[in-house]
């Protein structure tokens, strides 16, 4: 019997190359999870019309920017959007997101200055997420917060 899913998480720890790179950042225990149909992806930039791979892009202002300067905003927040559909529509409280990323990142995001510095900080999606009552933790914090989920899940 096919699962039904109890977390949302980003798709490129689920295994999907859908990073700005064009490749995926795997990790075990989501992949294992997605592999279950317990885990069900969102890429906010993916989703919300973005190629792979792409320019990256980092928050400035409150706006995502690519790295050869176009706005992004509208896209990553189409894709938030999304996430916040799916996780409404299969009555989700859990996104394990991928830290850092100017849409996923929970606690830190880069600067926005494209030199690898990291500043406290929400992505666009974790914070609509989180908003709306979806408690979002990252990749480090995400095997002891499996103890969330029903016995029946794991
Ligand atoms: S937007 Fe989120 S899911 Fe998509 S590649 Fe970036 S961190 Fe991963």
């Amino acid at each position: 019997m096919k699962n039904t899913p109890c977390l949302l998480a980003s798709a490129c720890l689920c295994g999907a190359p859908c990073r700005y790179d064009g490749r995926a950042a795997p990790h075990p225990e989501l992949v294992r999870l997605y592999e279950q149909g317990l885990a069900l992806p969102v890429c906010p930039e993916v989703d919300g019309g973005l190629p792979a791979p792409r320019p990256p892009c980092e928050l400035r202002g409150g706006r995502a920017v690519s790295k050869d300067g176009r706005d992004v905003t509208e896209r990553v927040l189409a894709g938030a959007e999304q996430a916040l559909e799916l996780a409404r529509r299969y009555n989700l409280r859990l996104a394990v997101l991928k830290e850092k990323s100017p849409a996923c990142g929970g606690k830190r995001i880069y600067d926005g200055t494209f030199s690898g510095r990291v500043i406290a900080g929400q992505g666009l999606a974790a914070a609509l997420l989180a908003a709306n009552g979806v408690t979002v933790i990252n990749e480090d914090e995400c095997v002891s917060a499996l103890d969330l989920l029903p016995g029946e899940s794991r």
